[in-house]
């Protein structure tokens, strides 16, 4: 029953194995995962994946940290691939200002050139926000009616309540269970039980005690774990109910 709403198994991490990474998803309770295609480069190679396995879902978007290369330029393929029907979402799209140097005009104008397209084609968004949460907050009030999931939460409490309010699904991956990470716990206990997404974005995040190495799909379970001990419920409820609002939001 478990999906994991944010993946990469199109990075090279997985190209030694990468069908026998999705072979075994079955035998591990991965029921779906969503593969998230964010470089124009690794779009088909996505697709390829999802027509060939069952369990494989697409979003297909412009990574911030590709902004400078995109910003000015036309982007209107991206809607050919928005129509594949595994497609669930615009993503992942966003502002990081992580990675130094960082274009701030260049990542702002292309989210918002994404975000109006996901609003013309009625299609949710996948949000990648780092260290931006207050540029992206001021660029999101622009979109009320905006249905989407922000991804690998990081921010404060008081913004994951922000996101609630604006109609968004927080989504936490294996950063929830990290030792020394205070701040996603305690955002992850003021979001409501119908507006919570599990993810790994594996290869990257994997949870405690498997930290620093290869992350996989089926590492969801421990972020579940450690999500249902945060809400007070049995981890199997914690997996039925994230499954529950991946089904609402993407329609999966
Ligand atoms: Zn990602």
């Amino acid at each position: 029953m478990l999906i994991d709403t944010h993946a990469h198994l199109c990075d090279e991490a997985f190209d030694i194995d990468r069908d026998e990474v999705i072979g075994a998803f079955e035998e591990q309770g991965v029921a779906k995962v969503i593969e998230i295609a964010c470089d124009p480069a690794d779009f088909d190679k996505a697709k390829a994946l999802a027509d060939r396995h069952e369990r494989i879902y697409l979003n297909f978007g412009i990574h911030p940290e590709y902004a400078s290369d995109w910003a000015d330029k036309d982007i209107s393929f991206i809607r050919e691939y928005l129509k594949h029907p595994k497609c669930v979402a615009l993503g992942e799209i966003g502002l990081d200002y992580y990675w130094e140097p960082y274009d701030k005009d260049a990542q702002i104008k292309l989210l918002r050139r994404q975000l109006d397209m996901a609003m013309e084609l009625c299609i949710p968004v996948s949000l990648h926000i780092r260290d931006a949460y207050g540029d992206a907050m001021e660029v999101l009030t622009d979109y009320p009616n905006l249905k989407g999931v922000m991804h690998c939460f990081s921010g404060s409490a008081e913004i994951a309540e922000r996101c609630v309010k604006m109609g968004l699904y927080v989504a936490f991956g294996g950063s929830l269970t990290f030792k020394n990470n205070k701040k996603a716990p305690a955002a992850a206990a003021v979001v409501p039980l119908d507006r919570l997404l599990l993810e790994t974005d594996c290869p990257y995040m994997a949870p405690t005690p498997h930290r620093g190495k290869r992350c996989l799909p089926s590492m969801t379970a421990i972020t579940c774990e450690k999500l249902a001990e945060i809400k007070g419920i049995d981890p199997a409820r914690m997996e039925l109910i994230a499954a529950e609002n991946a089904k609402r939001l993407f329609g999966i």
